[in-house]
Parts: structure tokens; C-alpha cells; sequence
């Protein structure tokens, strides 16, 4: 036991991440812990960040009812807070982030416009999301008044909101550093055609998500020397997409340096997140936890020597002791 907390303390004097006995068994299943014991300065050096996220939770404050068919009393705003704070007491290297569409669904959105939802992810501690197309439901300027509820960052890349209401507001990315690892998250919206009231998108210019998810890893990537990528797309996840359909898959088989989407809009149950080979042979995870907060995805990824070296991610359940 000596020898393990020393070696424990070491590790922390040379940057690597403190884990606690239990947390590796819970993390890497029986069996880790012994060998996390073992004093090897390679594990000790690397970094584990952990990725939360929720897309399309739609205004679902409460848990949803208990007559529903097929959840019923599942998920709610109080137990997601349980579980990630559960989840950050494991790992302090945890972001939370948001995919679109925390709007619209319930009556919460109808009375008081967004001002439930925001504030409740801010509670939670979020700290980054994107815009769904039903965030402009009410406009520009609404949103606008919606989001001084809000105490965390969101992002668009290829939403130019220049001389809207949003300008100042709504950043293409941001850089988050954690543990010593720089992380680069950066938002995708949906083209707003067909789904967006022409007049609530006002003054806003929707660009291509690939050329711009394209600029935006080069920025992060090189300029802001970010280690990790992280998209937050609301484009969707299509299998069979129809001619021309941008979906998150699409994005990352024709962009190279994006280590995970966080999907959103086409309210996809997906049990694990699918691995996309980039253009350059390297591979993109995508994951989209269905809607209304019945589940959070959780990506787990490894970095050593500013390099993430592996990954893996699992559906959390959003239920009684969660
Ligand atoms: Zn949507």
C-alpha cells in the first residue's frame, strides 16, 4: 500500500492524472487496478478525458411519464445531474457538452422560451453545446434573450451570426484545457431550408459544414495546438443519406483530424458510437444518444504524449440511481 501511494503521488508530481483504485476497476473493469499498481511511467504519464454528452433533449425537464410506452419515468434534469456529477467525482477530466435542440417539446418551452432549459444546463454545468434548428423557434432575438440564461459557452462554426443579435455570443469554437490537454470543440448546424422559419434565421448565413469543418481542425489543430478535436454536429446521423445529404458520417469521412461528433438532430437510439476512417485512414467517432435525456453518451479517451492513443465510448443510462 506504501509503495502504491507513492507511486500514485509520483504520478501526480509528473502530470499524470491521480486515479483512485476503485475508479480504474469501475473504469477498465476487474483486473485494472492490479495492474494500474504496477509502476510504469508510461500509464502514469497518460490522461484520461472523459466526454459527456446529450443531443435533442427537447425541453424534457421532468422524467418523462410514467405511462409513457417505452421509457416511461426515465431520464429528467435532476437525475442527469446526479450522474454527472457522479461521473466528474470519478474523473475530474470530464466535459460536458450538448448537441442541439434543447428546445421545444414540453410547456417549459411554451411559457418561459428557453429560459428552463438554460438554466438547467447550466446547473448541471455544461460547458459547451451547439444550436439545433429549434433553438430559432421563436427567432434571433429571442434566442438571444434565452441564452443570458445560459453560464457556458455555445458554439457554431458554420453559423455566421455576424450583425444579428448573436454576434459576441455564439463563438465558431473554443479551447478547453484540461489536465494539461488541450481540447478544440467547435459546433455544426443544419442547414435551415425547409426546417428554419425563413424570418427566425434572419441575418444569419449558413455555411458548408465539411469546408468549414475543414478550416475549423486546421485552426484548432495548428494554431491553437490542440491535442483533441471534438465536433458537436446537429446535421444528423443518416445510414442511407439521399443524394447530397450532409449527415455527421459524411463529415468525417471527408475531413481528416475531428476525434469525435457528438450527434444530434435525427433523434438516433445508437447503442455505442460508430467508427468513421477519415480521408487520411485515421478514424472519427460518432455518437447521437436519441432525444429528450433518456440516455448520455460517455467517451473515454486516453491521451499520452499529446496524443490520444485510444478510445471508447458507452451508453450511460439516465434512470433511479444512476
Ligand atoms: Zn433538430
Amino acid at each position: 500500500m506504501i509503495n502504491r501511494r507513492r507511486f500514485l503521488s509520483s504520478s501526480a508530481a509528473l502530470g499524470g492524472l491521480f486515479f483512485s483504485g476503485s475508479w480504474l476497476t469501475r473504469f477498465f473493469g476487474p483486473g485494472a487496478e492490479a495492474s494500474a499498481r504496477t509502476p510504469v511511467l508510461d500509464s502514469a504519464a497518460d490522461t484520461v478525458i472523459t466526454v459527456l454528452h446529450t443531443n435533442d433533449v427537447h425541453s424534457q425537464i421532468d422524467p418523462i411519464p410514467s405511462n409513457d410506452k417505452t421509457y416511461p419515468g426515465k431520464g429528467g434534469v435532476a437525475r442527469r445531474a446526479t450522474l454527472v456529477k457522479r461521473v466528474r467525482k470519478e474523473n475530474p477530466n470530464t466535459l460536458l457538452i450538448d448537441a442541439g435542440d434543447a428546445f421545444q417539446g414540453t410547456p417549459y418551452f411554451n411559457f418561459f422560451k428557453g429560459e428552463v432549459e438554460y438554466k438547467a444546463m447550466s446547473a448541471i454545468g455544461y460547458d459547451v453545446g451547439t444550436l439545433g434548428n429549434h433553438e430559432f423557434d421563436n427567432g434571433v432575438a429571442a434566442l438571444a434573450a434565452a441564452l443570458k440564461f445560459a453560464n457556458f459557452d455555445l458554439v457554431s462554426a458554420n453559423y455566421d451570426v455576424r450583425g444579428t443579435p448573436l454576434e459576441g455570443r455564439i463563438k465558431q469554437y473554443v479551447v478547453r484545457e484540461v489536465d494539461g490537454v488541450r481540447v478544440g470543440l467547435f459546433g455544426l448546424g443544419i442547414s435551415p431550408v425547409a426546417l428554419i422559419t425563413p424570418d427566425n434565421f434572419k441575418g444569419i448565413t449558413y455555411n458548408d459544414p465539411v469546408q468549414v469543418s475543414r478550416d475549423t481542425v486546421k485552426v484548432l489543430r495548428d494554431r491553437e495546438r490542440c491535442q483533441l478535436v471534438i465536433a458537436m454536429s446537429h446535421l444528423g446521423y443518416y445510414e442511407k443519406p439521399r443524394e447530397g445529404q450532409i449527415g455527421d458520417t459524411q463529415v468525417a469521412q471527408q475531413v481528416d483530424g475531428i476525434d469525435f461528433i457528438a450527434s444530434g438532430h435525427t433523434h438516433t437510439f445508437m447503442e455505442k458510437p460508430v467508427v468513421v476512417k477519415q480521408p487520411g485512414g485515421q478514424e472519427t467517432l460518432v455518437f447521437q444518444v436519441g432525444k429528450s435525456g433518456i440516455y448520455v453518451g460517455r467517451i473515454d479517451f486516453t491521451v499520452r504524449g499529446g496524443k490520444v492513443i485510444a478510445s471508447r465510448g458507452r451508453l450511460l443510462d439516465v434512470r433511479d440511481n444512476s
